[in-house]
């Protein structure tokens, strides 16, 4: 009989340990924490949005860091695969907007539950409240597992210990330190999925949610994202998720060459816009500039736009020159947005970076440099954008590493 060593029992723990068990093969999850997949409960604002419902391409596309190490993964366990498994497993899934798969009851507790009977049917044996410290190796290969409470002696080990965003849920980045210890190179962990701080206060903007706003991200000069979405500003600057698609692309370069643009018209060319905005001053002759704006934009935005726009906000539109119109065409076409940093990888949804994947086989998961070691999910250098793509990374990669274990 093989025994394989599961750390970490969340997504990808979870469903490693289920295909690493049974046809004679023993499995054993290591969970350090009193219950399991604490990070799913709050998922998908406590509905997970476990996978995506879309084609191959589509996925590797919504793929931020090493969009083609998972190239062959996604044939062997693409987003389908994921709800097969769960509806197999008598989760009832719905799909929403963006192709998001939800469990059809909306709790994500059921998603937790689903993989926790799965593995009891398997007969895996789930170790709560028990930490992992050490993985020890011998000529090259896995040799044991030293937790706080005992030595396990084992064939293989899968190290599924996310990332370290969230610490709060369990993920403290001790798979980094057992990947280093056993030669792996760490990519620096950056987060993803993050809100954005500004040079500029917000305060006043702080929860004004906008929809159908266009961002666009310059480095240099080169144009690298251009998306009409949603966007929210906070009290320490932007986030939403528009901005969160940003904060993953821009987390590997240089910020300071960063520029990031608003266009709050964007279904509107420049002249058009114009246009609009003579004919509102038109119907309300003799009112200031601030109150003819209400119908075109929030009025808690008008002031933020008078004031980028250098306007006062008592002009009155007879007063209105057309300096004062170039100016605000620039302000509502081309906000610009200056960046400070990004927000703490701590309350990053995601963490980019980890366990290199230039030393894993993408087809098995396991360590190009030691045998028997395997690893899944957000402690590997893979990260992608919202819609539960980043859930199926984890289903995925758990799935190789434990039919491969
Ligand atoms: C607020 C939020 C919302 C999100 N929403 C979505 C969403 O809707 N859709 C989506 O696709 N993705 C979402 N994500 C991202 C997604 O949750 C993660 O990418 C995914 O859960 C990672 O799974 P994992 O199993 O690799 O790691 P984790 O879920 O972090 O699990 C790692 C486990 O390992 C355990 N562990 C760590 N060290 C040890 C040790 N030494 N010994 C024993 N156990 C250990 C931890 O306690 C933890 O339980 C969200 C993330 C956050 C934070």
């Amino acid at each position: 009989m093989r025994t394989t060593v599961i750390i970490g029992g969340g997504a990808a723990g979870m469903i490693s340990a289920v295909f690493a068990a049974g046809k004679g093969n023993k499995a054993i999850l290591i969970e350090k924490n009193e219950k399991l997949g604490k990070k799913i409960y709050i998922t998908g604002k406590g509905r997970c949005n476990l996978t995506n419902d879309c084609t191959e391409e589509e996925f590797i596309s919504n793929v931020v860091s090493n969009p083609k190490f998972l190239l062959s993964a996604v044939k062997s366990f693409p987003p389908q695969k994921t709800c097969d498994f769960f509806e197999s497993n008598g989760l009832k899934l719905k799909t929403e907007r963006g192709n998001r798969v939800f469990p059809f009851s909306d709790k994500a507790s059921d998603v937790t539950k689903t993989l926790a009977d799965a593995m009891r049917e398997r007969g895996v044996d789930v170790c709560l409240e028990e930490t992992v410290k050490k993985i020890v190796c011998r000529d090259g290969k896995v040799s044991c597992v030293m937790t706080d409470k005992r030595e396990i002696c084992c064939d293989s080990v899968i190290i599924c210990t996310g990332g370290v965003s969230y610490p709060s849920t369990g993920s403290t980045g001790d798979g980094y330190l057992f990947a280093a210890s056993c030669g792996h190179a760490i990519v620096p962990p950056r987060a993803a999925l993050s809100g954005i701080e500004t040079v500029e206060n917000y305060k006043e903007l702080q929860g004004l949610s906008l929809k159908n706003v266009r961002i666009s991200v310059l480095d240099g000069k080169k144009e690298i994202f251009s998306e009409i979405g949603e966007m929210l500003f906070t009290h320490y600057g932007v986030s939403g998720p528009l901005i969160l698609s940003v904060s993953s692309l821009i987390n590997r370069r240089d910020q300071r060459n960063i520029r990031l643009f608003l266009d709050l018209k964007p279904g509107l060319s420049e002249d058009q816009l114009r246009n609009r905005i003579l004919r509102d001053f038109a119907e309300l002759k003799g009112k200031k500039v601030y109150h003819s704006l209400v119908k075109l934009l929030p009025s808690r935005l008008i002031g933020a736009i008078l004031k980028r726009a250098e306007i006062d906000e008592k002009k009155r539109n007879a007063e209105f020159s057309s300096e004062d119109m170039k100016k605000l065409l620039t302000a509502l076409k081309k906000f610009e947005i200056r960046i400070r940093k990004l927000r703490p990888i701590e309350e990053a949804v995601v963490t980019a970076g980890g366990v290199s994947v230039k030393e894993i086989n993408p087809k098995t998961m396991e360590s190009k440099l030691i045998n028997g070691l395997f690893f899944a999910g957000e402690v590997l250098d893979l990260d992608a954008f919202t819609g539960g793509f980043n859930l199926q990374i984890a289903f995925m990669t758990g799935y190789i590493a434990g039919t491969n274990a």
